[in-house]
């Protein structure tokens, strides 16, 4: 093992090359160039192969890092895919936006030793795009086919690998979801330039022809209620994401040309699919030639503050109440953000929003940094007199996602959520208060991460096979008693 791994020594850390920034502003491909072979082998061969991997450990999805690494290393990369596949059902995608330095990549050992960490992430996107090219990844043939069904409400990463899992079992599973495509937000919230779009689609194209049925614009509650399709199926899961926007309450927040992020993204995701979208069309949504200004310091921030500049913006700002240090968005997707030409503007929050009838200028307060707060980050508070004025003909506000009421929308007053809306479910049997209704993802955890939903659709198709069998041996043993 020793001659083909641990080189973390002798070989340097490398990610594959970011694009020229000028070439990348002008489209929206992702930034990042594929590794080559040779690359890939290498930096595999960095890893130290640890007894106790800490980078599977922080994995969502425990995937066995170290193994496919190894095998990468020694040129298995069928191998390598078949064990990467066996953890995760979107390694692809993983590879290319999970917040690695927060998971497998903060806890590389080697990292921890001042050599920088194995490039976890890169290799991964490397070893499944592989796959897709040689044709290893196919639809996959049920061995028998079970009679119970499932209905499984929302086509986002949860939705998609709970009914993967189930479908693999031979269950009958259909999804339904209210946009036109499948994939949630990873169609039509996060951009090209972090997930191109074909990603997404082959995805959902391998799904359907292994025999998952999606059933697109079926709004569960407009559609139907949560009851009737509980009538049709033997199990649900409700997978619906979180998407009512937090709202910023200051005088002039009605005046035009101000909107939510998703609206913002969602219209550009759609123009990059090649949709009719009028009010892009018409300009309004286009920051091209515009000042736009974006509120927040998450990652959606950052998704909107690279899109406007790939519009051809005249000027992009960002402010964010809090400094660079104390901002949610990761620092990757804020550098990336930085050399794209965005300026942040730290310590500063809007007081109004200036204009007649349109969106003009924002009046912004300075900030500065005082105790921490209850969830130990410093708390923000206005610099008195410390007002001033900045231009602005479109502004996007991405202040984070709060859950619709579902019980409300579905008909279902009786399914119980916690005080912030998401749903409650029990932790062990991932089931709600309604049996046979059992929920995933980010409305059971608020705004998360795509390997998080990954992983709690995994964990849900687990227990709704415990339910579903449960419920052929209780039928059984009713008839036979
Ligand atoms: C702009 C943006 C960028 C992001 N970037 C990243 C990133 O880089 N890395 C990362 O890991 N995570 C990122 N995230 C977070 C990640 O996308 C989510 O955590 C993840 O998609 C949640 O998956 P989900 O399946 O729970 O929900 P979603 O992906 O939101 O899917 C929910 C689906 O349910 C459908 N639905 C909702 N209500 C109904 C209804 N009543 N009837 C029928 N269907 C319904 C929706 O149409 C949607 O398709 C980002 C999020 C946003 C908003
Ligand atoms: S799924 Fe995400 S956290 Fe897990 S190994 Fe892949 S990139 Fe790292």
């Amino acid at each position: 093992m020793k001659e083909k791994m641990l080189k973390f020594i002798d070989l340097n850390k490398q990610n594959p090359p970011k694009r020229k920034t000028d070439k990348r502003k002008g489209d929206f491909l992702e930034i990042y160039d594929e590794f080559i072979n040779q690359k890939a082998k290498e930096q595999s061969s960095r890893c130290s192969q640890c007894g106790v991997p800490f980078c599977q450990v922080h994995c969502p999805l425990h995937n066995n890092i170290p193994d496919w690494l190894k095998l990468t290393a020694e040129g298995r990369i069928q191998e390598a895919y078949q064990i990467s596949q066996s953890t995760n059902n979107m390694p692809e995608v993983c590879g290319r936006i999970c917040p690695q330095d927060r998971l497998c990549e903060g806890n590389c050992v080697i990292e921890q030793s001042g050599h920088g960490t194995v490039t976890i992430g890169a290799i991964e996107k490397y070893i499944t795009d592989t796959a897709w090219e040689k044709g290893w990844v196919k639809p996959f043939k049920v061995k028998k086919e079970l009679k119970q069904s499932i209905g499984i409400i929302g086509a986002g990463p949860a939705g998609m690998a709970c009914a993967e899992e189930l479908r693999k079992s031979g269950y009958q599973v259909t999804i339904y979801d209210r946009y036109d495509r499948p994939g949630g937000l990873l169609i039509y919230g996060i951009p090209n330039f972090k997930l191109e779009k074909f990603v997404v689609e082959r995805r959902t194209k391998l799904l359907k022809d292994s025999g998952i049925k999606f059933i697109q614009n079926f709004e569960v509650g407009k559609n139907k209620s949560l009851n009737e399709l509980k009538e049709k199926h033997d199990a649900i899961l409700i997978a619906t994401g979180v998407y009512k926007a937090r709202e910023i309450e200051i005088p002039g927040n009605k005046l035009k040309n101000i909107f939510p992020a998703m609206q913002f993204l969602t219209a550009s995701n759609r123009k990059g699919l090649g949709d009719k979208v009028e009010l892009f069309d018409n300009g309004t949504l286009n920051a091209e030639g515009k000042d736009v200004v974006v509120i927040g310091g998450g990652d959606t921030a950052m998704d909107c503050v690279r899109t406007a500049v790939r519009q051809k913006a005249k000027s992009v700002k960002c402010l964010y109440r809090r400094d660079r240090d104390n901002m949610p968005g990761s620092v990757r997707e804020v550098a990336n953000a930085e050399e794209e030409g965005v300026e942040f503007v730290w310590l500063t929050s809007p007081k109004k929003f200036l204009g007649d009838d349109h969106i003009s200028g924002v009046e912004i307060n300075k900030m500065e940094l005082g105790e921490p707060d209850a969830s130990g980050r410093k708390k923000p508070q206005i610099k008195e007199n410390s007002e001033y004025m900045i231009n602005a003909d479109l502004v996007i506000k991405s202040l984070g996602f709060d859950p619709e009421n579902i019980p409300k929308l579905f008909n279902a007053e009786e399914l119980v959520v916690s005080r912030w809306g998401t749903i409650k479910i029990d932790l062990e049997t991932m089931q709600t208060n309604i049996d046979g209704v059992f929920a995933a993802g980010d409305i059971v955890r608020g705004a998360s991460l795509v390997v998080w939903a990954i992983r709690d659709g995994r964990d849900a198709s687990n227990q709704i096979k415990k339910f579903l069998q449960n419920k052929i041996k209780k039928n059984k043993e009713e008839k036979a008693a």
